[in-house]
C-alpha cells in the first residue's frame, strides 16, 4: 500500500530523511518513534505531498506520490492524515467540518454527506457534538472529529502525527480507543506516537527513527524484549 524506495529530502543542505526503505501492506498498523526532531513527522508527511522529496520514489496505492501527473487532490482523498493539533475549521460547526470536503472533493450530496457525518460521530462516540463549533469542545472530542473528517473520504489510509500529544492525560485513552477500533477494522495506519502501551497492544510493526535514518523495525514483541541497536535501547530507557 506504501512503498519507499531510497527515499531522501533534504530542507536546504540538511538530509532530513536519508535513504529510507519502507513497505506497508494493505490493513498493516506501524507505529514510528524516535527522538525529537529525527524526521518522523517529515517521514508521514511525503506520504500525501504535504512535503516533496528530492531522490527516490514514494509509491502510494499505485500512485507515484512525486510524479507532476499525479492528482494530488484524488491521492490526498485516499490518504486521511491527523494532526497533533487538530486543525479543524474554528468557524464551522462539527457537522460542517466533516461535510465539506466529501461534498466539494467526493461531489456527495448533502443529505448523504450529512448522514454519514452523523454515523461517524457514533463511531467516535459524540453523537451529540454535530451542531457545536471547535470551541465548544474538549480536545479529546476535537480530535475525535478531526478522525471523523478524516474517515468521511473512505481512505485507504490514515497517518497520524501525535494525535495526543497535545491533549490532557485522561482525554488520551478516548482518542486512542477510536485508533485501536479503526487498527481492528482493517484500515491501513501509519502512527508517530509515543504511546507505547498502543504500539504494543495494536501495532503490527515498530519502526524507530534517529537523524534521519530508520534505524530498526520489529514486532512490537521483538521491538520491547529486545532491540538490537544501541540507539533503540539508549530511547526506550528514556521513555519505558
Ligand atoms: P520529528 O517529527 O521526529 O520531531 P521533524 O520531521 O519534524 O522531526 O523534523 C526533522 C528535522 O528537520 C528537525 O531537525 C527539524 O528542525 C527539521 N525541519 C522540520 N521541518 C523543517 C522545515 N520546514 N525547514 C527546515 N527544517 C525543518
Ligand atoms: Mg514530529
Amino acid at each position: 500500500m506504501i512503498r519507499f524506495s531510497r527515499v531522501n529530502k533534504w530542507y536546504g543542505d540538511f538530509n532530513v530523511l536519508q535513504d529510507i526503505n519502507l513497505h506497508i501492506k494493505e490493513g498493516e498498523v506501524v507505529v514510528v518513534c524516535g527522538p525529537s526532531g529525527s524526521g518522523k513527522s517529515t517521514l508521514i508527511r511525503c506520504i500525501n505531498r504535504l512535503e516533496p522529496i528530492q531522490k527516490g520514489d514514494i509509491v502510494v496505492d499505485g500512485h507515484n506520490v512525486n510524479d507532476p501527473k499525479t492528482n494530488l487532490t484524488m491521492l490526498r482523498a485516499e490518504v486521511g492524515f491527523v494532526f497533533q493539533q487538530f486543525n479543524l475549521y474554528p468557524h464551522m460547526t462539527v457537522l460542517d467540518n466533516i461535510t465539506l470536503a466529501p461534498i466539494m472533493v467526493r461531489g456527495m450530496e448533502r443529505r448523504d454527506a450529512e448522514d454519514l457525518a452523523m454515523q461517524l460521530l457514533a463511531k467516535v462516540n459524540i453523537p451529540d457534538k454535530a451542531g457545536h463549533f471547535p470551541c465548544q469542545l474538549s480536545g479529546g472530542q476535537q480530535q475525535r472529529v478531526a478522525i471523523a473528517r478524516g474517515l468521511a473520504m473512505k481512505p485507504r489510509i490514515m497517518l497520524f502525527d501525535e494525535p495526543t500529544s497535545a491533549l490532557d492525560p485522561e482525554m488520551i485513552n478516548e482518542v486512542l480507543d477510536v485508533m485501536k477500533t479503526l487498527a481492528r477494522e482493517g484500515m491501513t495506519m501509519v502512527c508517530v506516537t509515543h504511546e507505547m502501551g498502543f504500539a504494543r497492544e495494536v501495532a503490527d510493526r515498530i519502526i524507530f527513527m534517529d537523524g534521519g535514518v530508520l534505524i530498526e523495525e520489529n514486532t512490537p514483541h521483538e521491538f520491547f524484549s529486545n532491540p538490537q541497536n544501541d540507539r533503540t535501547k539508549d530511547f526506550l530507557s528514556k521513555i519505558l
